[in-house]
């Protein structure tokens, strides 16, 4: 194998790893022209696939999918045998990459980098090997594999075992013999329940130590499906670019329907199909929420634990075996081969540790708290330290000698898992922060590999040296991965994927789970922008292009590219009443919002005629605190039950009845007739609390947007009018002056449903202009502001309206209000209320609902 002379030790990129991603930057560096090492720890190419060679390795994506796509020419050279290829064929695979384009020449072999420094005089790394060596470069990249550095077994007395041991991650290259052999499997694993069936034909006994049952499909393997070929075939391009913006890396149908909108019939029709192709992708795409939603994953893990029930003749073995600890999907599912099968040979035994724990490993065997055990042989298939693991195993110093494990010790934080702030020029290929372990790595390792090189090309053409994350930027991001995590039922679960199988590993989601698709566009998006949130200096200059890349939460841009998928004119193009139509027509599209104890429309006396109220009571023994609630909708649309779903959740969650009442709209009843109205119905609600069920001494008001106004405007009128007594005022995104010049008019002028055009329509139909100083019409201008009753504020970000809610509750804080102000990141002006769709904002509304029982202590 290759060692490199020591002559040439500088070069334009240090390459760490020549698995998979090694190989492949190596080739498009020298396609860009710039000079470049690899240094690897094993003494051949192929990382994964070198290190892993137990009996039974696989790879569980497709094998025609996990291929390099960037060459045809290769694709078209190398047929895979099996759909689903063996440890030694992708492992020839990638041998034969690297001898066709000739990337041996650039990689030198057993060769462990122990630490690597950035050098901020000469601006470059100076990298250090475990041979002593010293090489240094411009950039710095790690392609050292999400799972690469093995786990050390955290079984007592490990060391201690006389007969043989053997890690499934370092497998000894001429094979293991066990025929005869009495041999123990300790971990259930993806490469335990690959390699135990086939252990289990050799050996004469064997005893699997089971800590977590996993949720398993069978592989059905077999020769490569003839369709799936063709459909490669017929046109690679397409389907390949199909790869890069599909969700995890492969082109695969994506489902419109969440679990329960479907029949159970078709429901079981849909699983089974899924089940029995034998991949890992399908059966979580047959369903929208199936890692969202607990009740619809439960429903598919037990399907699983079924299947599972239905193979294991012994009871018990078949119930231990049945993965019960975390929801399906939050660990990689493995794929079997008469994996569950093997436990009905008589020869095979599971012990579950949960159960009867392993005491220690002794010199002959295994004691467990029930009984001792005498073995020849140990197998350890006990997983990585994933995903860090390999990157802070190398002791990497950034600027001012700052550690990367120091910094990343309570948890990676990375710009798009590619760069970290402070360590300039470094990078890493599917770092922690990218979709990674969760994708068909391939494509993964493709895109981050293009895009790295595709940086240092622009550097180079702009006669700039480095580039470096933001710590704005970086954390942005890490919110961003945080975020979209908690949509997801990943977190619970007690996975690699958190780091929680390493004791003492900070308990962070480490990958991406947002889609290799959206993550490939912000990625995309960062360079459009100028490299959106990196340092970019050299002799050409420094410049910086500072910003966050996805500030709107994830779920609240789901529900704007919905939105936008249905091409609804703007409602301000409208005439009022089909404006109103639409707004109506898009509220029965929501989520219905919790169950309450009762609900009445009736009508009450207002000061120009009848007033529409819906009364929400709460299931609880009353009489209960009143909320007056005013709707959303500008003043011209809207109706006393338009905010149905945040009337039940304020109902439910402060245990008050909210009366949502109506008021006259505009344009047909302009100001001051919704004041009027709004506080007419204040007066009449709090005559007549007792016989509404309410407790008269207990009143406040809530409102939204401009039911927002009315709310701070009925304050100011009780205060000035002598009654009636409110308790506390909940504001949320209210409307409170005219001004538009505030810099979130200009900052959130369109593209968050609320827009600035939407506003002045709005305004428009409401009142002159001669009106609008008026305290009525813009309750921020009102002379003074003292002796209101307490307040809650709450705004969001990526709102027009934000900057007026924040002075206003600023304005009453300095009259010396009782105000308590939530401004909500990255939500917009309808998401706070938008109970069971946007749950990144369940804090914020739970927060409202703790304000309101406030308000009545
Ligand atoms: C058993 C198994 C099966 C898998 N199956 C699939 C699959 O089907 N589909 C899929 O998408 N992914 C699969 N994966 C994930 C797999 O790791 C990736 O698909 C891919 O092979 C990673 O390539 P890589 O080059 O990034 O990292 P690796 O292949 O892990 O290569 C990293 C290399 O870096 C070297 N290295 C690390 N640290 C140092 C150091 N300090 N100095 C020098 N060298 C160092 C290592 O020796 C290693 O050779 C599987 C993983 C395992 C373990």
């Amino acid at each position: 194998m290759n060692k490199l002379g020591s002559s040439n030790k500088q070069y334009d990129v240090i390459v760490v790893g020549a698995g998979m991603a090694g190989l492949y930057i190596l080739y498009k560096l020298r396609v860009a022209g710039f000079s470049a090492i690899a240094l690897e720890t094993g003494d051949d190419v192929g990382g994964t696939w070198y290190w892993n060679r137990y009996p039974g390795a696989r790879c569980d994506i497709e094998s025609l999918d996990y291929s390099y796509s960037f060459d045809p020419e290769l694709e078209k050279q190398w047929q895979w045998s099996e759909r689903y290829a063996t440890q030694p064929e992708i492992l020839r695979y990638l041998q034969f990459v690297a001898d066709r384009y000739d990337l041996r020449r650039d990689i030198q072999f057993s060769t462990r980098v122990e630490r690597a420094d950035w050098d901020e005089d000469a601006s470059q790394w100076k990298v250090t090997t475990a041979n002593g060596d010293c090489l240094t470069s411009q950039f710095y990249v790690m392609a050292t594999g999400c799972l690469s550095l093995p786990k050390e077994p955290d079984v007592p007395g490990a060391n201690r075992f006389g007969g043989t041991t053997y890690s499934t991650n370092a497998w000894p290259h001429d094979g293991v013999d066990f025929t005869g052999k009495r041999v123990a499997v300790i971990g259930t694993g993806s490469s335990g329940i690959q390699s135990i069936p086939l252990i289990a034909k050799e050996a004469s006994q064997i005893t699997v130590f089971q800590r977590t049952a996993n949720y398993a499909a069978p592989a059905n393997n077999g020769p490569v499906r003839e369709e799936h070929l063709q459909k490669l075939q017929a046109d690679r391009d397409t389907y390949h670019e199909e790869a890069r913006w599909s969700r995890a890396g492969v082109p695969l149908p994506r489902s419109e329907e969440p679990f329960f909108t479907v029949e159970p019939e078709e429901r079981q029709r849909r699983l089974e199909k899924g089940f029995a192709r034998g991949d890992l992708l399908t059966i979580n795409t047959l369903f929208t929420d199936l890692v969202s939603n607990q009740a619809a994953n439960d429903s598919v893990a037990e399907f699983f634990r079924d299947k599972v029930r239905a193979k294991v003749t012994d009871p018990q073995t078949a119930e231990d075996l049945c993965a019960k600890d975390f929801p399906l999907f939050t660990k990689r599912l493995c794929l079997e081969t008469n994996y569950f099968e093997t436990f009905n040979l008589p020869h095979s035994k599971l012990i579950n540790l949960r159960h009867t724990p392993i005491e220690s490993i002794t010199e002959t065997g295994i004691d467990t708290t029930e009984e001792s055990m005498e073995f020849d042989s140990i197998v350890f298939a006990t997983g990585f330290d994933a995903m860090t693991g390999a990157i802070v195993a190398v002791d990497i110093r950034g600027r001012h000698g700052i550690e990367l494990k120091d910094v990343w010790e309570e948890g990676p934080k990375t710009y798009l898992g590619l760069n970290v702030h402070g360590f300039p020029n470094f990078f890493t290929i599917t770092g922690p922060g990218s979709p990674s372990v969760l994708s068909n790595m391939v494509v993964s390792i493709e895109q981050h590999v293009d895009w790295i090189t595709a940086a240092f090309e622009h550097l180079r053409n702009q006669g700039l040296k480095t580039l470096e994350a933001t710590a704005a930027a970086q954390e942005g991001w890490a919110t961003h991965v945080n975020d979209f995590a908690n949509l997801t039922l990943y977190p619970v679960a007690n996975s690699w994927y958190m780091g929680a199988n390493v004791p003492g590993k900070p308990r962070v989601f480490l990958p991406y789970i947002g889609g290799v698709d959206t993550y490939r566009q912000a990625c995309n998006e960062v360079v459009e922008r100028d490299y959106l949130g990196f340092e970019q200096s050299g002799p050409a200059g420094f410049h910086c292009n500072e910003g966050v890349i996805r500030y709107v939460k994830p779920d609240v841009q789901m529900v704007l590219d919905l939105i936008a998928s249905l091409e609804q004119p703007p409602l301000e193009t409208l005439p009022v009443d089909q404006a109103r139509a639409a707004m109506d027509a898009n509220a029965a599209t929501r989520a219905p919002g919790p169950d309450v104890g009762e609900i009445i429309d009736s009508k009450l006396p207002g000061p120009d005629g009848e007033l529409d109220y819906r009364l929400y009571r709460p299931a609880t023994a009353g009489p209960h605190p009143i909320v007056v609630y005013y709707h959303g909708g500008g003043w011209v649309l809207g109706h006393a039950s338009s905010d149905d779903p945040f009337c039940r959740h304020l109902c439910t969650s402060s245990n008050s009845i909210v009366v949502s009442v109506d008021y006259r709209h505009a344009p047909e009843a302009r100001f001051p007739a919704a004041v009027d109205d709004a506080y007419g119905a204040l007066n009449w609600i709090a005559e007549n609390a007792e016989s509404l069920g309410g407790d008269s001494k207990q009143l406040a008001v809530a409102g939204w947007s401009a039911g927002g106004n009315l709310a701070t405007v009925v304050c100011q009128l009780a205060r000035s009018l002598d009654g009636p007594n409110i308790s506390g005022q909940l504001l949320v995104c209210p409307a409170t002056d005219r001004d538009f010049s505030t810099a979130s008019y200009g900052d959130n002028a369109e593209g968050y449903v609320l827009t600035r055009n939407l506003m002045t329509w709005f305004w428009d139909q409401y009142c002159d202009a001669s009106d609008r100083n008026d305290p009525r019409v813009s309750p921020l201008r009102a002379e003074s502001l003292d002796g209101l009753p307490p307040a809650m504020v709450v705004t969001a970000e990526l709102d027009p309206l934000r900057d007026e809610g924040n002075a206003y509750a600023a304005k009453m804080h300095a009259a010396g209000v009782a105000v308590q102000h939530i401004q909500a990141p990255g939500q917009i002006h309808t998401s706070l209320t938008a109970v069971d769709m946007v749950v990144s904002a369940n804090d914020v509304r739970q927060a409202m609902s703790d304000g309101i029982r406030g308000f009545f202590q």
